[in-house]
């Protein structure tokens, strides 16, 4: 039986469990399948305050880690495949391994959605990025694409044509699902392309890092290639959260309903991080939101002795 299980070791889980093990709670944290979360997947971080030159994602991550197992946090590898939360103490079922809590934190993040093209998961930090406001600055002065048709595509467009020479905003389709203002936004920047109705075949990438993308026109078959430095994908999250449909509030898009801080509906169990956060997705916000969700749980624990 643990005082707090928490799930998801990315920035969220990882600060939650610093905060829960000096509270001597000794958590457990269940490591999840990306385990290090969207950091372990980036490169340079120059945002995450505290570090002048700059720290590579998963040297960060790996800190924290440290940090957590210095004041007893324990770790287990292992996806949740099932919760029962009608109860407490709480059942959380990864696998064959079954665990009881008194307090659960749900830092189980979101994932990037990719592309799904051969290589294109290598060449994250290599070219291939899914986050403008971490990678943007690597791109100076260079050639880039964004994939996409929504908000955040136009969004990220916008943001990287402070730094890119040229953005190429590749679109399947010749309709945006993106708002008006936000379109407007990129097709008055002039240093925005539109390339629709097209679709990335090929990330193009003969030494290693990008080159360039094969495209094709969806109408009229042509291919054609475009030389960039890196390719931005902007087509979705989708947040961890099946596990827990109709067993926590959440919203249209799958992304958990916190309430007052990290609260939720059922008593004991608290939310932190990307699961919860689809607008500012920043790993300084999930450090935040996983502070929060230990001090609540620690105050939960404090109330609920039972
Ligand atoms: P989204 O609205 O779901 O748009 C995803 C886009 O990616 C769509 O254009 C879709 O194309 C395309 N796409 C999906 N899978 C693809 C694939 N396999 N290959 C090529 N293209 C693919 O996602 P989002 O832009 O991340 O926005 C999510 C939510 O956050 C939305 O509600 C949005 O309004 C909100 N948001 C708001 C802001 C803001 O207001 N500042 C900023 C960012 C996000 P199709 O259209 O052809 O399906």
């Amino acid at each position: 039986m643990y005082n707090v299980l928490i799930i998801g070791s990315g920035c969220a889980g990882l600060t939650a469990a610093i905060y829960a093990a000096r509270a001597n709670l000794k958590p457990l944290v269940l490591d999840g399948h990306e385990p290090g979360g969207q950091l372990s997947l980036t490169t340079h971080v120059e945002n995450y305050p505290g570090f002048p030159e700059g720290i590579m994602g998963p040297q960060l991550i790996e800190n924290m880690r440290k940090q957590a197992q210095k004041f007893g946090a324990e770790f287990k590898a292992g996806a949740l495949t099932e919760v029962d939360l009608s109860k407490r103490p709480f059942k959380i079922i990864a696998g064959k391994d079954i665990y009881e809590a008194r307090a659960l934190i749900v830092a189980a993040g979101a994932s990037a959605r990719l592309l799904g093209l051969k290589g294109e998961k290598q060449l994250i930090g290599h070219g291939v990025s899914t986050c403008a406001t971490c990678d943007g600055y690597f791109f100076r002065g260079k050639p880039i694409a964004v994939v996409g048709g929504g908000d955040s595509a136009m969004e990220e467009a916008n943001f990287l044509s402070r730094y890119a020479s040229k953005v190429h905003l590749i679109h399947r389709r010749n309709d945006f699902r993106a708002s008006k203002i936000m379109i407007e936004r990129a097709r008055t920047n002039e240093k925005v392309a539109f390339v629709t109705p097209f679709a990335v075949e090929e990330i193009l990438a003969p030494q290693g890092h990008v080159e360039g993308v094969s495209v094709r026109n969806q109408q009229t078959k042509e291919t054609q290639e475009i030389p960039v430095d890196g390719v931005f994908v902007a087509i979705g999250h989708d947040p961890n959260t099946i596990v827990f449909k109709g067993k926590l509030e959440m919203d249209s898009n799958g992304y958990l309903l916190a309430k007052h801080g990290s609260l939720t509906a059922i008593p004991g169990v608290f939310v932190a991080g990307d699961v919860q956060d689809h607008r500012y997705r920043q790993a300084v916000t999930a450090a935040g939101t996983g502070c929060m969700a230990a001090l609540d749980a620690e105050k939960f624990l404090e109330e609920h002795k039972d």
